[in-house]
């Protein structure tokens, strides 16, 4: 063990310094300043190189984090970013957006009283280091294989299975209804957690690495399933989850009550410079208005402080559990409230105001009960607890389900579980047709970026050995 590690007894752990909250509520920049080098290096010396590393195990990809948090401590980074990027396709990503309080980080076995290692933050630095100094590259296939494979679906996990079968040699063609690569990645998460730039870089690193983009493509509308499965020897379905949840209730169809997505797409096109007239007319902007979003996850998180962003007068979030009881990162609820936003914790919206545009939100105040078969709290209502809400905007932030893709594709033999997701073998990935494969939210239910780039990887190692099986078969007839 080197003499630079188990710091943490008088180390103090620090995450980079955050940007002012006033300079935070004027732009869509990250909000987070780089670590200096020395930062760094003591932070990650910080770790005790425990034996059972319960960060990895509790990293979806089983990122090997001591080991690179020892290269880091020694000075040695691109050995500590050869470790990194072997187990992960995008750290640089995963470093920002990765809900660390709940994975490595909240894992971290450090003794009690220490608080964790800053592992998210060593993993961003190590990667934008490796962009920097040139060490990250396209792959480079050591053989060009005949064989293709079409990937429906250019987020995370499409682009995770793409790079690792371009690797492989494969024809790689990935087709998306957006006009950019990324999906959720470009148009849902806002760039004050993931600054565009840094989803482009990796576009233009996958091009050159040979994969073909079909964008602008819908599969369904402007090319069938069925031609997609006659155009390549395996198809990879990687759709993520977009029918919004709704809600309903008196006046829940006014003007000024829109979904989540509709919302943050408009807001990220525009921040990437397209013409977004729903945003220019005010339908789908905030500024100036009182804001009410709905939910208390991830994306109700990114709503809330993308209102501020555009100037809203009010941000309020109507979530029916608790702070301790919400899907959504604490880290993130923090970085809310100091931007502004006030949290109306156990309250749930019961009708709206307004003639033809919402005026405001009745909600009426929660309290948690016992817990449910699943172990979490059911919420009841407190008689008599009604509230108004002012509201000229009101932001639906309540999840989202699958698409019926059997419906719309019109393959009646792709089989989906109750909850809409696509059934796969979970050895294989393949779905009920053969040689289609499925990964990510389309098969997990809405999820994390961690876990799409981890089913995309293992989806192209299944789809690799059947392809290789296929061979074999047919040259052995
Ligand atoms: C607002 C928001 C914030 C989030 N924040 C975080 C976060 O901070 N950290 C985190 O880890 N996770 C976060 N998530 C979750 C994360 O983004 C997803 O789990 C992840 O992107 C799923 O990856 P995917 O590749 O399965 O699907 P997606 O990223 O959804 O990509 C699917 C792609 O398929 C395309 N597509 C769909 N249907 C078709 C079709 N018929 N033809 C062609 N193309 C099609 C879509 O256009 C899209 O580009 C967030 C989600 C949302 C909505």
């Amino acid at each position: 063990m080197p003499e630079t590690m188990l710091t943490f007894t008088h180390v103090p752990q620090s995450q980079p310094d955050k940007r002012t909250v006033a300079d935070r509520r004027a732009d869509f920049s990250e909000i987070y300043r780089d670590f200096a080098s020395s930062q760094a290096r003591a932070q990650s010396s910080r770790c005790s190189q425990c034996g059972v590393p319960f960060c990895s195990v509790h990293c979806p990809l089983h990122n090997n984090i001591p080991d690179w948090l020892k290269l880091t401590a020694e000075g040695r980074l691109e050995e500590a970013y050869e470790i990194s990027s072997a187990t992960n396709n995008f750290p640089e990503i995963c470093g920002r957006i990765c809900p660390q309080d709940r994975l490595c980080e909240g894992n971290c076995v450090i003794e009690k009283g220490f608080e964790s290692v800053t592992i998210g933050a060593v993993e961003r630095y190590i990667t934008d280091t490796a962009f920097e100094r040139g060490w990250v590259q396209p792959v480079r296939p050591r053989i060009d294989l005949s064989q293709s494979i079409g990937i429906v679906g250019a987020g995370p996990g499409g682009l995770a299975a793409a790079e690792e079968l371009r690797r492989r040699g494969y024809q790689v063609h990935v087709y998306d209804r957006h006009d950019r690569v990324g999906g959720l990645l470009i148009y849902g998460i806002p760039g004050f957690k993931l600054e565009k730039d840094i989803v482009v870089r990796r576009w233009r690193l996958l091009e050159e690495g040979g994969i073909k983009f079909h964008l602008n493509t819908e599969v369904g509308r402007d090319v069938t399933f069925a031609e997609l499965r006659a155009r390549h020897d395996a198809v990879l379905v990687a759709t993520g989850v977009y029918e919004a949840r709704d809600i309903g209730g008196p006046g829940a169809g006014l003007r000024g009550i829109v979904p989540a997505l509709d919302y943050l797409i408009t807001s990220n096109r525009k921040g990437l410079g397209d013409a977004v007239p729903s945003f220019d007319d005010g339908t789908l902007n905030a500024g100036g208005k009182r804001v009410v979003v709905i939910g208390g996850g991830d994306t109700a998180m990114d709503c809330v402080r993308t209102a501020v962003r555009q100037g809203a007068a009010s941000v309020t979030c109507l979530y029916r559990r608790d702070r301790a009881n919400m899907p959504g990162s604490l880290r993130e609820v923090q970085n809310a409230e100091e931007e502004g936003v006030h949290f109306a914790w156990l309250s749930a919206p019961e009708a709206f105001y307004g003639n033809e545009t919402v005026t405001g939100v009745r909600a009426v105040k929660m309290r948690l009960g016992l817990p449910d078969a699943s172990g979490r709290q059911s919420v009841e209502v407190v008689q008599g607890s009604h509230f108004t809400a002012g509201a000229d905007l009101v932001i639906k932030a309540l999840g989202f389900d699958p698409e019926p893709l059997p419906v719309v594709w019109a393959q009646d033999a792709l089989e989906t579980t109750r909850l809409g997701t696509l059934k796969i073998n979970p050895r294989s990935f393949q779905t009920s047709l053969p040689g289609v494969f499925a990964a990510g939210d389309i098969v997990r239910g809405a999820s994390l970026v961690v876990w799409a780039i981890k089913d995309g990887r293992d989806a192209a190692a299944a789809i690799h050995s059947y392809l290789a099986q296929t061979e074999f078969a047919i040259a052995a007839e």
